[in-house]
């Protein structure tokens, strides 16, 4: 475990509702994937594939959303 500490910035996460934490980058496409290569964890706790996929999809849905949201309200300050 990482843990990332800088006092002097906040740095923008975002949290999965499994309680991993993901940064979030300023690059799209890195983001994407680190969004991508976390929902994969979450194909593991489904026993079917239907349903690895399904629960891939929301989470990576949830994630994007969450990342979305959070540079939006960013951007407001
Ligand atoms: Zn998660």
């Amino acid at each position: 475990m990482i843990y990332i500490t800088n006092s002097d910035e906040k740095l923008p996460l975002v949290v999965c509702e499994c309680g991993f934490k993901l940064l979030i980058l300023p690059d799209i496409d890195e983001m994407a994937l680190s969004i991508a290569s976390h929902a994969i964890t979450h194909k593991t706790v489904e026993n079917s594939p239907e349903k690895a996929e399904a629960e891939y999809c929301r989470i990576e849905e949830m994630l994007t959303q969450k990342v979305l949201m959070s540079i939006l309200k960013e951007k407001s300050n």
